[in-house]
């Protein structure tokens, strides 16, 4: 806001009545102190009063102003549009904000155009009808959003590209993997074929090599086809469904049920909601955690325990057992796709499993994250929306 004390009125005295004339009022002072620009306009569409604002924000001294059609406060080429608004106006004169959706400007002393808002309203005085335009300078303001906009328009632009580079991604991976399948397989089934008609009769040294290209063979196999199965979260997806997570965690239960029985562990869980979900990505996420928490065991036999509860808009479900459990800085990063903590003796994998959980509940509009202490066990936790789900 302005520091400036108001004019007297007197300093550039205009010839008119509602001029620098005028008695000092309230009015007055309110109107010069005003930080918007106000245009008092008489019924010809002759500026009867100005404000200090309305210098300021035109370039214009007073006595410039005063008596000159409103017109001059405009760029040429809306001249004659508004002296027929103005007469439209004259009709049924109301408050109103002026140009609804129109972008206004208004024009400087120099020539220079600037943004402008006005509002309009109808006053009597003295038995005239005159209109009262409060003009504000929206320069700041139309440059915030412009460069907002920019700002937006730019993330849309980024967020298009990314998706579009994670499809073909996506793509590459499912058709590298899909295509490397057939090619292993003839490997793998070869070089058992020979490990089994040549064992023995090629010397020792042999049989190892042998036994390296089974084992090469077969572990990428278990890459290609994780490989996979990760690529094709994103490109076979089925549509969600109202999916009953207790009957899913069931079944995983039962198809784990060998792993379960040789590291004598129990696997029990809570009640569990109905949710919005593929069903089938939902078995492959509580089959990679389940079986994780009793492969990751310690000395104990593996208790595992899932759970769920309702956090405000989401299902807040919990995979925990009492295994080996995360040093603290390897917590985010076992969700890396191929990032493992152990070697393949200690516990074999392909350090997938926990990209694909990921992958699947960010998929589903959840986030999964785990909280552990080594030694004490690890409680793998997962957000999925409740909405339009029954519990
Ligand atoms: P994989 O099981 O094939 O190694 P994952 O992506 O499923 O691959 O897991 C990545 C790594 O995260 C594992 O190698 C292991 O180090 C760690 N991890 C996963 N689940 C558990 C768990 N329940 N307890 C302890 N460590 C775990």
């Amino acid at each position: 806001m302005s520091r400036e004390q108001p004019s007297d009125g007197n300093a550039n005295a205009p010839a008119n009545r509602y001029g620098a004339d005028a008695p000092e009022s309230r009015f007055r002072a309110l109107l010069e102190w005003a930080p918007d620009a106000v245009v008092i306009v008489d019924a010809a569409g002759r500026i009867s009063i100005v404000n200090r604002q309305t210098e300021r924000m035109f370039g214009y001294e007073r006595r410039d102003l005063i008596g000159k059609p409103v017109e001059i406060l405009l760029p040429e080429r809306f001249h004659a549009a508004h002296v027929g608004h103005r007469e439209q106006y004259s009709t049924a004169p109301r408050t109103r904000p002026m140009g609804a959706g129109l972008e206004l400007f208004g024009k400087r002393k120099d020539g220079s155009e600037f943004p402008v808002e006005i509002s309009l309203s109808p006053v009597m005085e003295g038995g005239e009808r005159l209109v009262v335009s409060i003009i504000r300078d929206v320069t700041d303001r139309k440059e915030v959003e412009a460069q907002l906009h920019r700002a937006a328009r730019a993330l849309e632009r980024q967020a298009a590209e990314l998706a579009q580079s994670n499809a073909e991604l996506e793509q590459f991976a499912y058709v590298a993997s899909h295509d490397l399948q057939e090619p292993l397989r003839m490997v793998a089934s070869y070089t058992q074929l020979l490990a089994r008609r040549y064992r023995g009769k090629l010397g020792e040294d042999a049989d190892e090599f042998i036994g390296y290209a089974v084992d090469g063979a077969t572990r990428m196999q278990a890459l290609i086809n994780d490989l996979l199965t990760y690529a094709r979260i994103g490109t076979q997806a089925r549509d969600p469904e109202p999916t009953d997570t207790g009957a899913i965690v069931d079944l995983v239960i039962s198809d784990l049920s060998a792993a379960i029985a040789e590291a004598s562990a129990t696997v029990t869980h809570g009640p569990l909601p109905t949710v919005e979900a593929d069903p089938t990505q939902l078995g492959q996420l509580f089959q990679n955690l389940i079986s994780n928490a009793v492969k990751f065991r310690g000395e104990r036999p593996p208790v595992v325990e899932i759970t769920a509860e309702r956090a405000g808009e989401d299902w807040r479900f919990a995979v925990r057992d009492n295994g080996i459990g995360i040093a603290p800085e390897y917590l985010d990063r076992i969700f890396v796709i191929f990032r493992r903590l152990h070697g393949r003796t200690e516990y074999p994998g392909t350090g997938i499993g926990l990209a694909i959980c990921k992958k699947i509940v960010e998929r589903h509009g959840g986030r999964i994250w785990v909280e552990s202490k080594p030694d004490e066990g690890s409680t793998f936790c997962f957000t999925l929306p409740a909405r339009a789900a029954r519990s």
